[in-house]
């Protein structure tokens, strides 16, 4: 399942983290922002017990999610910005760690780190900025999926068709949420128009 969301403030803050002249401190809060917001439609399956609870004045039905809260899995080292906007949204989430290095020859992805809580019958949240080849993001979804899931939500910023074919092939069961989905991918691997480099931009690195 793929969902393009499609939201005023949502599209205005992608235009913003496009443009090559946002500093770094801006940058980085805007993907912290997106991330608050996209946990909104990462979420909106999450099956509810219902729960009784007293108000001041009488007891009404509320609802608790079943299961309890969601578990966020940040593919780093971009993912942590993402990661930061999940956990406003969710405080009490758990959360996980997949360290993926992307080698610029081959394109292929080096894992340094897995960190992951229990994911079995969670409900759990990849979260990548950027969806481009598919190859760290198909990696990190391989690691999870072989801990029996309920559901696994792959949240991003930008998604080129190369990646989202690859990942929609390899876990057509996982739902994807996405803020803008892109042209194509350059010979470098660079999703064109993109936002360039998100670790980079986040990080003020080189
Ligand atoms: N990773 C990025 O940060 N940007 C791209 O355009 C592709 C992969």
């Amino acid at each position: 399942m793929l969902i393009e969301v499609n939201h005023p403030l949502i599209l205005e803050k992608i235009t913003r983290l496009r443009d090559i002249n946002t500093p770094t401190p801006e940058f980085r809060a805007l993907v912290t922002e997106l991330g608050m917001l996209l946990t909104l439609y990462a979420t909106d399956h999450l099956p509810l017990t219902p729960v009784e609870v007293k108000t001041p004045l009488m007891t009404t039905t509320g609802v608790s999610l079943e299961g309890g809260n969601p578990v966020v899995v940040s593919i780093m080292r971009a993912g942590n910005a993402l990661l930061d906007g999940v956990l406003k949204s969710i405080p009490a989430a758990d959360v996980g760690h997949i360290g993926l290095a992307r080698d610029e020859e081959t394109l292929q992805p080096l894992e340094y780190l897995v960190k992951l809580p229990i994911l079995a019958n969670r409900h759990v949240i990849v979260v990548d900025p950027m969806l481009a080849t598919g190859n760290s993001a198909n990696a990190a979804l391989n690691s999870v999926s072989s801990f029996n899931p309920a559901s696994t939500t792959l949240m991003c910023l930008v998604a080129a068709p190369e990646g989202l074919a690859k990942i929609q092939y390899h876990h057509p069961d996982i739902r994807i949420v996405t803020a803008a989905i892109d042209n194509k991918l350059n010979e470098k691997g660079y999703i064109l128009p993109g936002l360039g480099d998100a670790g980079d931009r986040i990080y003020g690195t080189e």
